[in-house]
């Protein structure tokens, strides 16, 4: 037996009695009728057979304690004697829902009464309104800060999102707990009015509920009865290897849940990373600043240079080396997605003693003199004029 058949037929009155009709009252008015119109008796009376059959129908349901409570549930929900919009019109019968669908997500927290309504009333082909669609959750966007080394090496953060989804009392249906929505006696549940303008007809959103094909009698107090609430959740969210400061990360399916069976949106993650005291960040290289003496450029030097990860690396300086020369130290960067890895860009920086003692002060004032004759600024006037 399909909802359909719930909905559209009164079997209490096919049987001719109450709703509060005992099991014994409703046996008896099925005895009668059986033999009034059985088709034994009435040979021939096609209109006699029609009418056997849909009394047998109405018994077999009212009959059974289980069924018949879920036929009163059933009318209960849509308001009784509502007509279901599959339509002759459409052609197609596309209202085929069984009744495990229909109460089966209703005791769950997550899906609910609003996505069920939606798809109920989905069914219905070109009846279909924009506010009746599946509609896509929407995009959400946060922000997180990662420490310097969890950015290059990956990680796990809980998220927290603030967003609008369906009202956690209600479930979606804007309606008062106990209470479900009446299908829009406007429309019919479809969600749309039509108004004839002459020749032609136009179709437009229903005024009393708004399009939605469902109107709520006692509104939710949580939600005035709108279905929509403001909810926070926390996620747990992986984060890759090698993310960089500002960089945006897109992580499907984790935005705004959807409505009435569409998909979830996206989530966008704004990442910031904390900058580390010695170490930066160049794409996939990391960089580091080194400082040196003028000795060690001058005469070339072995240093040792800091790695993010691991042992410290020595850098050979030949002599003769600028300052702010740069050193490329493969494999000693971040990770990259194909599995390779960048380098540590090493650069020298001489530092200049502020105080000289003694000795090593008549050693520079020796070197000065020994390179009297050597003037960097030679040409600098000359060069600046040039272009
Ligand atoms: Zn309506
Ligand atoms: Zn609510």
């Amino acid at each position: 037996m399909s909802t359909k058949d719930y909905l559209e037929k009164d079997y209490y009155k096919t049987l001719g009695v109450a709703k509060t009709a005992k099991p014994a009252e409703i046996k008896a008015s099925y005895r009668k009728l059986a033999r009034k119109y059985h088709p034994d008796a009435n040979k021939g009376d096609t209109g006699a057979e029609e009418k056997f059959k849909e009394i047998s129908e109405a018994y077999s349901v009212l009959s059974d304690e289980k069924q018949r409570k879920e036929y009163d549930e059933a009318r209960s929900m849509f308001g009784g004697g509502f007509r279901v919009p599959t339509g002759s019109r459409t052609g197609g019968g596309g209202f085929n829902f069984d009744l495990g669908d229909l109460f089966g997500g209703a005791g769950d927290a997550s899906g609910g009464l609003g996505d069920l309504f939606g798809t109920v009333f989905n069914r219905g082909g070109n009846r279909t309104t924009a506010q009746n669609r599946p509609r896509r959750g929407a995009d959400v966007e946060t922000e997180t800060t990662l420490g310097f080394g969890d950015a290059i090496d990956g990680t796990t953060v809980a998220l927290r999102l603030t967003g609008e989804g369906a009202c956690p009392t209600c479930r979606g249906t804007g309606a008062k707990a106990g209470t479900v929505p009446r299908v829009c006696p406007s429309c019919g549940g479809t969600g749309q009015s039509s108004r004839n303008l002459g020749s032609f007809g136009i179709s437009e959103p229903c005024k009393d509920c708004r399009g939605r094909g469902l109107v709520v009698d006692d509104p939710c107090p949580a939600c005035t009865g709108s279905g929509r609430a403001m909810s926070s959740r926390t996620i747990q969210t992986r984060i890759p290897a090698g993310v960089s400061d500002n960089q945006r990360i897109k992580i499907a399916g984790k935005g705004a849940p959807g409505e009435r069976g569409g998909p979830a949106g996206d989530l966008y993650v704004r990442v910031h990373v904390k900058p580390h005291p010695v170490f930066g960040r160049s794409g996939s290289d990391l960089t580091v600043s080194v400082p040196v003496t003028y000795p060690e450029l001058a005469l070339g030097a072995e240093v040792k240079v800091p790695s993010l990860r691991g042992a410290p690396v020595t850098v050979r300086i030949p002599p003769g080396t600028q300052n702010g020369t740069k050193f490329r130290v493969a494999g000693k960067g971040v990770r990259r997605k194909d599995g390779s890895t960048g380098s540590l860009i090493v650069t020298v920086d001489v530092k200049v003693p502020k105080d000289l003692n003694g000795k090593a002060r008549s050693a520079v004032e020796d070197l000065r003199e020994a390179t009297a004759g050597q003037d960097p600024r030679e040409d600098l006037l000359e060069r600046a004029k040039e272009a």
